[in-house]
């Protein structure tokens, strides 16, 4: 049985990881420092350890046993938290990604995969974007993600290493589902939604709503993560994780408000200016995953936004 170290295991993304994980009989031991984590998200079978990942102390406690795959997806998520605390935002993500990999290295761990983000590339020419677009980040966050991508592939390639070191680095776009948090303001627009509707407080759109962002369920993006660690296909690549389906912030809103009987004339719905680094167009071009992983979503965004809901609805009343 391999042992897997996730980081950001008790977080939205890395608690579905941690699912996949088990339910195909991995061991797992999951770092969180549950600053916007939740141990309730996390199934009981993962061996828990609180911790930050700008700490080596606490590393290294993850580290006591031997760990063959390290998924590190620990990270501070929100764009405009990056414009508020940039040194925040910097040590966490860039930071706790050179100590999570000087510590793999230490303990000779051969598989390093990492939450990178579509953030890097801005406002893309090429809409669905493909892994070679030019980077041109517009936010703090993205600055931090792409240092830090591009620390773990610059690690993987180093010529003093004497063990194998293979990397992976998704650049996710808008990953939502089940446990994304209902009450964070400054992540996840469709759980800012629903968790907004469900309170019964206006919705806000920034800018006009016809920015796009390419929707995607994090059971099909966990299921990237896990058939990713055996996949020699996917070493030293970036990968894009989306559907290639882009949609408006207003078509997003829509059916949030329908699937709850609502509609932008019967429920407030206030426009306010755009925030900083805010993007304009977003979409993947998904053909890498597809041809390196045999990778495809599977779960449609009126079907996944179905179950958010539903889910929604039981968490909000507990
Ligand atoms: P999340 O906030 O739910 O998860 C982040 C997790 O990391 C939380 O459990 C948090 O407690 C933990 N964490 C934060 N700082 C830490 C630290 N210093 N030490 C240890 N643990 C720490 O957010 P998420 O949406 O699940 O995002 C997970 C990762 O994926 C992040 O790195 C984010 O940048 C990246 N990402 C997310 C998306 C998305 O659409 N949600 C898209 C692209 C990339």
């Amino acid at each position: 049985m391999k042992t897997v170290l996730v980081t950001g295991a008790a977080g939205f993304i890395g608690s579905h990881v941690v699912d996949a994980l088990l339910a195909r009989d991995y061991a797992v031991v999951a770092l969180d420092n549950l600053s916007t984590g939740d141990r309730s998200r996390l199934d009981g079978r993962a061996h828990f350890l609180l911790g930050d990942v700008r700490n080596p102390d606490d590393i290294a406690r993850a580290f006591e046993r031997p760990v063959d795959v390290v998924i590190h997806i620990a990270g501070q998520a929100s764009i405009s938290l990056s414009f508020q605390d940039p040194s925040n935002d910097l040590t966490v993500n860039t930071l706790g990604t050179i100590n999570m990999l000087q510590a793999s290295l230490a303990h000779n761990v051969p598989r390093f995969l990492f939450a990178s983000s579509m953030t890097i590339y801005g406002n893309p020419e090429v809409v669905p974007t493909p892994e070679n677009a030019e980077i041109a980040p517009v936010s703090y966050y993205a600055v931090t993600k792409y240092a830090a991508e591009r620390y773990v592939h610059l690690t993987a390639a180093r010529r003093d290493l004497t063990t194998p070191f293979d990397v992976t680095s998704f650049r996710m776009f808008n990953v939502y589902g089940e446990r994304q948090s209902l009450t964070n303001p400054y992540q996840g627009v469709l759980a800012i939604f629903i968790g907004r509707l469900l309170r019964g407080e206006e919705i806000v759109i920034h800018s006009d709503g016809e920015q796009s962002r390419d929707f995607v369920y994090v059971t099909d993006v966990a299921r990237a993560w896990v058939d990713a660690i055996d996949a020699p296909a996917t070493f030293g690549q970036v990968i894009n994780l989306g559907t290639g389906t882009p949609t408006t912030v207003n078509q997003l809103c829509d059916a949030v408000l329908s699937a709850n009987g609502q509609s932008r004339a019967t429920y407030p719905v206030r426009y306010a200016a755009a925030q900083l680094g805010d993007l304009r167009a977003s979409g993947a071009d998904i053909t890498r995953a597809r041809e390196l992983l045999g990778w495809e979503p599977q779960i449609r965004l009126e079907d996944g936004m179905r179950r958010t809901v539903e889910w929604a609805m039981t968490a909000i009343k507990r």
